[in-house]
């Protein structure tokens, strides 16, 4: 029922795409290891990490950005903008992601660069893998295991970074004194890159991930992806066979394609397939058979791009004859402007709200048991449970008032002697202060008035906040 699996030995291979290869592979990679180590000045009341995950408090450190859990929508809309942004690159330059940029490709491509480096290229991995097992077979896959597992803790040790104070964190792991989930989170994410970067690799992109399924409804006749030109290169023929025909039969070699059969391109392939059969799901379009077959034309003295990217109309077109579509008129299609303007939407309109966003909060609760008490001079008791959020990273100073009653207020926390119109808070920094206030009002007027709250940071910045509820006052006759 089931085909054996293939192992997929890939050989290395020089050009344009593996250059650009390396570089997204070290630019990913630095991202990832180094941004925990980044410093960000807050001031003295909130963390420097530049990126954090603040568990324990709650709170998305990200430069200047600091995400309340209330507020988890920004971060929403980031992974709304992540999904639509991959469409976009998709419909745009095909799976470019899975080409250059997916975490599994970065680590697959870096294990097997590992495994030759210890193991030598494709044939002589080829040799290794068939050998007896053997001292020089023993000490080569020991190196290259004992390699991949130190990437592997590696990896999972950076991403526990992004969840406390990296320095302190790498202290404590040091000294054997960081928690216990620590260790456990790097064992399981380790455990995670070794099995699908290391051992399964290619196998993650084909059965795997439902990634490659979705994209196939993202593409049309005028995405790029990879192409290998059959009209030139077939009818395929060795380059033995091909020279022996040219001898007796010359018109028999006017008759073959430009492929030579060598099988530079399945041989370099990551996913090990073979890209003369047509597009597959298994193609992750990283170019490295370009790079193999330009190779191979070039020293046969054939014009390259045999196998190129191409989107199926420029196939077409240049099948028929015919000028390629220009890429400005392939890029800009409803397709992609639709996911351009909602990307740059959601974008913009995240950003006008993160510049207009408040960070000094209100909420009232007006006490519902009793609604109102009348206390001894006569007047009509609220009891009211107030709430200020401080999102600013600096203790600030702040004044409520009150407006629509004609009464006085003060805190529990006071004698009602000190009530008056306003009252004066200090909130901590990133830190909501709760207090019970209490309203009182003379009893003569309606059974419910409307009341506004209205707090005013008093560090000159003027920033406010208000809230509406209600004065409850007894029946008349009561
Ligand atoms: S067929 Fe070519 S582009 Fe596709 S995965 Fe293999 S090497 Fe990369
Ligand atoms: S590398 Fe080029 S010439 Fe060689 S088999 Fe592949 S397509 Fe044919």
């Amino acid at each position: 029922m089931f085909e054996a699996r293939r192992k997929v030995l890939p050989k290395a291979v020089k050009g344009p795409f593996r250059r650009f290869k390396w570089a997204v592979m070290v630019l990913t990679l630095l991202i990832y290891y180094a941004t925990p180590w980044l410093r960000w000045d807050r001031g003295a009341w909130a963390p420097d990490q530049a990126v954090l995950v603040d568990l324990a408090h709650r709170r998305f450190y990200f430069f200047s950005i600091e995400i309340w859990p209330h507020e988890f929508y920004y971060v929403a809309g980031l992974l709304v903008m992540a999904a639509i942004g991959l469409f976009l690159v998709t419909s745009a330059v095909g799976r470019a992601w899975c080409g250059y940029a997916c975490p599994q490709t970065v680590w697959t491509d870096l294990f097997q660069h590992v495994e030759r480096l210890v193991e030598g290229d494709r044939n002589a991995q080829l040799r290794l893998l068939a050998a007896p097992w053997g001292p020089n077979k023993l000490a080569r896959r020991a190196t290259k295991h004992a390699i991949w597992i130190m990437i592997a803790v590696l990896t999972g040790g950076a991403w526990i970074f992004y969840f406390a104070d990296a320095p302190t964190l790498a202290r404590q792991i040091a000294e054997g004194t960081a928690p216990l989930v620590a260790y456990t989170t790097v064992a399981i994410l380790a455990a995670a890159t070794y099995v699908l970067g290391g051992l399964m690799r290619e196998q993650v992109c084909q059965f795997m991930c439902p990634w490659p399924r979705i994209q196939t409804a993202m593409m049309d006749e005028r995405s790029l992806t990879i192409t290998y030109k059959f009209w030139r290169g077939e009818p395929r023929t060795r380059g033995l066979k091909r020279s022996k025909a040219a001898e007796t039969h010359p018109v028999e070699l006017l008759q073959t394609g430009d492929c030579i059969d060598c099988n530079a391109c399945v041989a370099v392939c990551p996913t090990g397939i073979d890209i003369r059969e047509g597009p597959q799901i298994g193609c992750i379009t990283c170019g490295l058979c370009i790079d193999a077959c330009d190779d191979v034309m070039i020293r046969v003295g054939r014009e390259p791009k045999l196998i190129a990217y191409a989107t199926e109309l420029d196939a077409r077109a240049e099948q028929a004859g015919e000028a390629p579509v220009p890429p400005l008129r392939r890029l800009l299609r409803a397709r992609t402007l639709v996911y351009f303007t909602v990307w740059c939407a959601i974008g913009v309109g995240m950003l006008v709200m993160l510049e207009g966003r408040t960070r000094l909060e209100l909420s009232v609760l007006q006490a519902r048991n009793p609604l109102w008490v009348r206390l001894s001079d006569g007047t009509i008791r609220n009891t009211y449970q107030i709430r200020i959020r401080n999102l600013e990273a600096r203790p600030r100073e702040v004044e409520l008032t009150m407006s629509g009653v004609a009464g006085t207020m003060w805190p529990e926390s006071v004698d009602r002697k000190d009530a008056g119109r306003s009252v004066r808070f200090r909130v901590d920094a990133d830190k909501v202060a709760k207090e019970r206030l209490f309203v009182a009002a003379p009893e003569a007027g309606p059974q419910r008035s409307d009341i506004r709250f209205t707090i005013r940071a008093l560090d000159g910045e003027g920033e406010s906040a208000s809230t509406a509820n209600a004065f409850e006052r007894p029946e008349a006759g009561r």
